[in-house]
């Protein structure tokens, strides 16, 4: 929609600097797959400084660097009417589970409203207010929480950012299989190092291709806008009908907040440290469950099935260990879903290697049963405590996230963290 949005309203007017892709909190029960929202924003036409950033039916797309001028009263209206007919005409409005709305505002909120709803659940009356108080022109469908997305989307103002090349189908190829070579998938992967998320070799995962039969063929995501033009360029397909580069808050973490245990509420996505407590273990189906506590209290967290190869890191954890883990909350049990977890003390485990050897006679003493200690068969020296030595441990300090395949659109991936969140994360270490 957004796309054809862009198609229409650039006949009579300016897209000023690049479409927003907007991403909210993942865990909302009611959300629609990605919980997603668009946001563009509109001027004026001003055919100074354009910049390139899509090819819409073979025509370049432009955008312009800043707002030059508003539109008037009439003008909003008029691209008002635009949304409305496109979002009538293509939204899955018979799909029990969407509840779309589109929101048009003269003037940008400030951005408490995004932090609202990329963390945590809004209620419908806060965006009516912020809707009325703007005189904002706005229509909601179904249920209507369609509108707290689009609001949201409006309100962001990026502390963080990342790019994403979207590329279309054309619309007689819609719901078939679609035709992205995974080699050459790889192949821009390893040529274009600012791009992110793209293949799985592990996992034989593509990741740029979504898996609804939506009409996007794929998607690049990354840090630099013209990088990904001409990675997209190495990317073998089937034709590609338009593609538009969106600005996004994807791989930022802006979804999660850092928190004491008791402070953590369901439908939330949070960071918080803990010391292992007990054993990881695995349940049916493969997820490996483990517990944490802080000095407010003890929660669950689990690394489940499709995070793959993750789960063998966290089944290496011990008792003691003192971890940062960040994830999403789900209700029932209070369970953190783990996407990352930083190891910040790792115990040192002792094994025993061997009975204690007689100081007079040099030789092994033998057990007298099950914590009863040893003694010297030949001399009758006693000794309470067995041979030990450390146990080397297979995991070392340091951040480890789940594979590609099982990534979050929100979730920074650790290649984008180098220079920050990993300082962050060292020296909050508060042992209960
Ligand atoms: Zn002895």
């Amino acid at each position: 929609m957004a796309r054809t949005i862009i198609q229409k309203i650039i006949q009579n007017y300016e897209v000023i600097d690049y479409p927003r892709l907007v991403r909210l909190n993942p865990n909302v029960p009611w959300k629609t797959r990605g919980n997603g929202a668009l946001c563009i924003q509109v001027a004026k036409v001003d055919k100074k400084n354009q910049r390139k950033i899509g090819e819409i039916n073979g025509r370049n797309m432009t955008c312009a660097p800043m707002l030059v001028s508003d539109l008037d009263k009439n003008e909003q209206n008029h691209l008002a009417g635009i949304v409305k007919e496109t979002v009538e005409a293509y939204a899955r409005i018979d799909d029990e589970n969407t509840n779309p709305g589109y929101v048009l505002f003269s003037e940008r909120p400030g951005d408490d409203f995004y932090w609202k709803a990329v963390t945590r659940i809004v209620a419908l009356e806060e965006v009516h207010d912020l809707l009325q108080k703007y005189h904002a022109i706005f229509e909601g469908y179904k249920n209507c929480r369609g509108l707290i997305g689009a609001t949201a989307a409006v309100c962001w103002e990026p502390q963080d950012r990342t790019f994403e090349l979207i590329a279309y189908r054309p619309q007689q190829r819609w719901g078939l299989k679609r035709q992205v070579d995974p080699l050459s998938v790889q192949e821009m992967d390893a040529h274009y190092p600012s791009t992110f998320d793209n293949y799985d070799v592990r996992n034989h995962h593509n990741r740029i291709v979504p898996n609804s039969p939506c009409p996007i063929l794929y998607g690049i995501r990354g840090e630099n806008p013209d990088d990904l033009i001409t990675a997209s360029a190495i990317v073998k397909s089937e034709p590609v009908e338009s593609w538009v580069v969106f600005e996004t808050n994807q791989g930022t973490d802006d979804h999660l907040q850092r928190k004491s245990i008791t402070q953590i509420k369901p439908f939330e996505s949070v960071i918080t440290q803990g010391l292992v407590v007990g054993r990881p273990f695995t349940i049916q189906g493969g997820h490996v469950l483990f517990n944490i506590q802080d000095s407010t209290g003890t929660i669950h967290c689990a690394a489940y099935e499709p995070t793959k190869e993750f789960r063998h890191t966290i089944r290496e954890l011990s008792a003691g260990d003192v971890v940062d883990v960040y994830g999403g909350v789900r209700e029932h049990p209070l369970t953190i879903n783990l996407e990352k977890i930083y190891i910040n003390k790792l115990t040192s485990l002792m094994v025993k290697v061997e009975n204690p050897v007689c100081p007079r006679c040099g030789k092994h003493m033998k057990s007298k049963g099950t914590n009863q200690g040893y003694k010297c068969i030949k001399c009758g020296t006693s000794s309470q405590q067995p041979n030990i030595q450390q146990k080397p441990r297979s995991l070392s300090l340091g951040l480890y996230e789940v594979p590609v395949c099982a990534r979050r659109h929100l979730s920074k991936p650790l290649k984008r963290m180098k220079h920050d969140r990993v300082s962050t994360a060292i020296g909050i270490v508060n042992t209960p």
